[in-house]
């Protein structure tokens, strides 16, 4: 597979699975605009990519979301590739004073930015026949832990806006599909304010509940976005791949 040449945008570029999905595409060719608030982390994956464009930026924020995609084409001349995988979780109880709160961080980060980003990057991408990626979670296809519907209904919201969207850019000649992750060890559990002793319970829990009783490596999943991506892909569109260890065939 070669990315020679393709302009890729990866929100969430800074940690975990964005950086993956940005180390390799720059490792076979293509050119990358890194997203995300942390600079010390985003500059860390940097390192390991070929001469990125380097944009702190907030995805909740429309302006910081007009930068993405203007400085992206202003820099490398076009946009091939956008990448959303920027995310958040709250635990958040629907009982919670907080509950309303949490939902619009939440819906902000997690499919606001997805439906804007895709908006603003749409035109450019109808220009090079490119593709779009959105990184979802199972959490879409299953109730899989309490006090998660802020995060539930953000991802299986931005998985139907995938096959909408799919629907009617597919005239254009642009594909946009879904990777939906199982248990992936990134910064995400520690996100959530775990502690380590925590963190390490949890992904024993999520372990537990996979059938080949296994957490993913961000590579993992980085691997199947690049071969969406890619013209090996061609025919697919609007579909979602999961990638979960087979979390969803789990049987008692
Ligand atoms: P990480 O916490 O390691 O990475 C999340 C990334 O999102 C960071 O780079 C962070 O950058 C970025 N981000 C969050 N909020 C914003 C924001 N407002 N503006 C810009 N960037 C933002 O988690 P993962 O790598 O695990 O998560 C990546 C995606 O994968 C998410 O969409 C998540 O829902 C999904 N996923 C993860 C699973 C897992 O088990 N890890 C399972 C299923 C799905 P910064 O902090 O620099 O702003």
């Amino acid at each position: 597979m070669s990315f020679n040449d393709k302009v890729v945008i990866v929100t969430g570029g800074s940690s975990g699975i964005g950086a993956a999905i940005a180390i390799k595409f720059s490792s076979l060719g293509a050119k990358i605009t890194i997203v995300g608030r942390n600079e010390q982390k985003l500059h860390a994956v940097a390192k390991k990519c070929e001469n990125p464009l380097i944009l702190i930026a907030d995805v909740t924020k429309e302006n910081d979301m007009k930068k993405i995609v203007n400085d992206t084409v202003k820099h490398f001349g076009k946009l091939d590739i956008l990448v959303n995988n920027a995310g958040i979780a709250r635990n958040t109880s629907i009982l919670n004073e907080n509950a309303m709160a949490d939902y619009d961080q939440v819906m902000a980060t997690n499919i606001r930015s997805c439906v804007y980003l895709t908006h603003l990057s749409a035109p450019h991408i109808i220009k090079t026949k490119g593709n779009i990626i959105n990184i979802s979670s199972i959490a879409a296809l299953k109730v899989l832990s309490k006090q998660a519907f802020t995060y539930n209904a953000s991802k299986a919201a931005l998985d139907h806006f995938t096959r909408s969207v799919a629907s009617e850019l597919a005239s254009y000649g642009v594909r946009v599909n879904v990777v939906s992750p199982g248990p992936v060890r990134t910064d995400f559990i520690e996100n959530l304010g775990l502690d380590k002793a925590q963190q390490e319970a949890a992904f024993d829990h999520m372990r537990k509940m996979t059938a080949l009783d296994r957490v993913s490596d961000p590579e993992e999943i980085a691997d199947l976005v690049l071969f969406l991506a890619s013209d090996k892909a061609k025919g697919i569109t609007g579909a979602t791949f999961v990638s979960d260890n087979g979390s969803m065939v789990i049987a008692d």
